[in-house]
């Protein structure tokens, strides 16, 4: 099971605080309404400050989440993206929010060279990695499953109004490096629209923020320490309207022989990843962009991401390698601090 990447402490700070101060300046309401439940794989939290009819609100927000997983899910027969990959390569009717993240999930994929991929659910499936019935694949099976990734010979087509969606034989699709992220940012839209003063938007490791904490000041969010218990952070971000998402090996794995298999796959070689980092922190306004970058930062790993950075220089990233040192791109270092004394930065932040 995935838990939270990123935990908040500005949230527990303002529960903290919730006392008068705050409410009796008439902003923001100290106290917020929360809906907690397990969505999308996750622990999902949203927390409201300040909205007229939170609850309602809230309820509204967990019917976006329940009707994109719906459309979502490789897990869900009837989702669109099961249906499709069921196909075996014919035209799949499908949602227009279907075809929408489907684009925006190719686009990625051209933009990271292909590191983040959305065409591996054939190898998702083979190594059900998250599952208890998480395998080794064979040899043979991981090189057949690579024949079917090439991400650019996915079709959608628009007609009339309807919508449709074509995968190659054999492909299979798998958003689960995006989705969350394109997830968060409809409720994002959607909690705003509905007049949230301040809200934190938390889907496992993706965390989105509206507006500002009760107290004032930036949103901050801690990144939790690669391998440490859950909610140790080694450092923050502050928040201005950036969503703030972290990938790492240690959120799903399983051992077999002593060896530990995790769940970002490198597209090139149809394995986990190795490397060289321990975890990936992007910041966005975008959440599935974010979202999608850090998984792809993560399997250019630590000889190739740095590269893509200096090309790439408005990417806000935070990386830990295996031996703990901490590269902050350019834009991160004003709301990038480093709170663990044992990790060092980087002698040069932009990744080098
Ligand atoms: P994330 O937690 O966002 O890094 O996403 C990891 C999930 O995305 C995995 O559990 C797989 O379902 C899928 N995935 C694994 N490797 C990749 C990759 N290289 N590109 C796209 N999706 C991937
Ligand atoms: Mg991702």
């Amino acid at each position: 099971m995935k838990r939270s990447a990123l935990c908040l402490f500005t949230a527990a700070a303002a529960l903290l605080f919730a006392a008068a101060p705050f409410a009796a300046r008439g902003s923001l309401g100290a106290k917020p309404a929360v809906f907690e439940n397990f969505r999308l794989g996750t622990y999902v939290r949203l927390s409201l400050y300040g909205a007229r009819n939170a609850e309602e609100k809230l309820k509204a927000a967990d019917d976006i989440i329940v009707s994109l997983e719906n459309l979502f899910s490789m897990n869900i027969p009837s989702s669109d993206i099961a249906r499709l990959n069921a196909a075996g390569g014919g035209w799949v009717a499908v949602s227009q929010e279907t075809t929408r993240l489907i684009a925006l999930a190719v686009e990625m994929a051209d933009f990271t060279g292909g590191a983040f991929n959305p065409a591996l659910g054939g190898l998702s499936s083979l190594w059900k990695i998250g599952s208890p019935d998480a395998r080794v694949p064979s040899g043979s099976e991981i090189s057949e499953a690579l024949k079917h990734t090439d991400y650019t010979k996915i079709e959608l087509r628009s007609e009339k109004g309807a919508h449709f969606a074509k995968l190659p034989r054999g492909m299979a699709l798998d958003l689960g490096a995006i989705a969350k992220g394109y997830v968060a940012d409809r409720l994002k839209d959607f909690l705003s629209d509905a007049g949230a003063r301040g809200a934190i938007i938390d889907l496992g490791g993706n965390l989105d923020f509206i507006g500002e904490p009760p107290r004032g000041g930036p949103w901050r969010a801690g990144l939790q320490r690669p391998e440490s218990p859950r909610g140790e952070y080694f450092g923050t971000i502050e928040s201005k309207g950036l969503s703030v998402v972290t990938s790492g090996p240690y959120e799903r794995y399983f051992e077999k022989n002593g060896m530990r298999y995790h769940h970002i796959l490198d597209p090139a070689t149809g394995r986990p990843a190795q490397s060289g980092l321990s975890s990936v922190t992007v910041a966005d306004s975008l959440s599935y962009r974010a979202d999608a970058l850090c998984t792809a930062l993560f399997v250019m790993g630590r000889r190739r991401a740095p590269g893509f950075l200096k090309k790439h220089r408005d990417i806000i990233a935070v990386l830990v390698t295996e031996e703990g040192e901490v590269l902050v791109t350019p834009p991160a270092r004003d709301i990038f601090r480093l709170t663990s004394d044992d990790m060092a930065l980087a002698a040069r932040g932009d990744g080098e």
